[in-house]
């Protein structure tokens, strides 16, 4: 099927879409982005997404000339051109174009593009996975709190670990674990505490960890935001991963060491489902 895709404005086909060589996205990884995920036809964690967005575009200094409301209708559009029911939505907006030059100008329009992907994200498939994970060294910049397009460090990292048998990979710095290549990373200690750290410069703020830590303590976990070393990941009684397409996914080995007793674990089932009934609930 082809897609009706967005771009400044417009919507056209997929392969009508066109955005200029010069754009700085392009040269410069000079863009932000997010993607939404859509279950039977509705937005999820919406105001998160756009909250985010805003703080991303604001933190590099762009100016989009959209707001909510226009970048919710056009989601909307794109979910009815394209009859998704369920899948994600990947938006992306950069500074815009104008002759190669490292030094930013003002003058810029950004650009803004769409597109939907239809993925079956409650498929059991999905929900029953069980990921194995390498750890690799941190080699990413110093700003991954902000959601920028500069993701080849994350995409060799998560080939890499790919090549070598592994679902992905987290990274570590002075031998702490931050984050997944596209992912959030937590653990669950023996006292069933989630551990997971702290937003700050060091990982993305997801919005899928924000909203799994509210059902965690919905359900009247405890949580720890603080860093934790490989070590204390591979022997810990569960392991999950959060992102806005997974959802939550369960990890059952990290370098080869089986995690509790390498299946699904009881909170992260807990977790889940207290998320989906959360997220169908407060869809737009
Ligand atoms: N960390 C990184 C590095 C990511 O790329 C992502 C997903 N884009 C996440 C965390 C998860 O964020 P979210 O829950 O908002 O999808």
């Amino acid at each position: 099927m082809v897609r009706t895709v967005y771009v400044n404005g417009e919507f056209v086909p997929e392969f009508e879409a066109r955005i200029s060589i010069f754009d700085r996205g392009f040269l410069f990884a000079d863009s932000v982005y997010e993607v939404i995920a859509v279950l039977e036809g509705k937005l999820i964690d919406w105001d998160h997404h756009i909250k985010r967005l805003k703080r991303s575009l604001k933190s590099l200094d762009i100016f989009a000339p959209v707001n909510a409301k226009e970048l919710l209708e056009a989601h909307r559009d794109i979910i009815k051109l394209n009859k998704l029911s369920d899948g994600l939505i990947y938006m992306q907006i950069s500074r815009g174009s104008s002759e190669r030059n490292f030094i930013i100008e003002d003058n810029y329009k950004a650009s803004i593009v769409m597109f939907s992907q239809q993925v079956d994200l409650l498929g059991p498939h999905r929900l029953s996975r069980c990921l194995k994970i390498l750890t690799l060294p941190e080699e990413r910049w110093m700003h991954r709190d902000i959601k920028t397009t500069q993701l080849l460090a994350a995409s060799l990292a998560k080939t890499k670990a790919h090549d070598l048998g592994y679902d992905d990979a987290w990274f570590v710095e002075n031998g702490f674990i931050t984050e997944g290549t596209s992912s959030n990373a937590f653990i669950v200690l023996k006292n069933n505490k989630i551990v997971t750290r702290k937003i700050g410069k060091v990982i993305l703020p997801g919005v899928t960890r924000s909203s799994i830590l509210e059902a965690a303590i919905f359900l009247g976990l405890e949580v720890e935001e603080r860093p934790f070393s490989i070590k204390e990941a591979e022997t810990a009684k569960e392991a999950f991963i959060t992102s806005a397409t997974n959802f939550i996914a369960s990890v059952i080995e990290i370098n080869e060491q089986i995690i509790g007793s390498g299946k699904v674990g009881r909170i992260t089932k807990l977790l889940r489902e207290q998320y989906i009934i959360d997220m169908k609930r407060t869809s737009v």
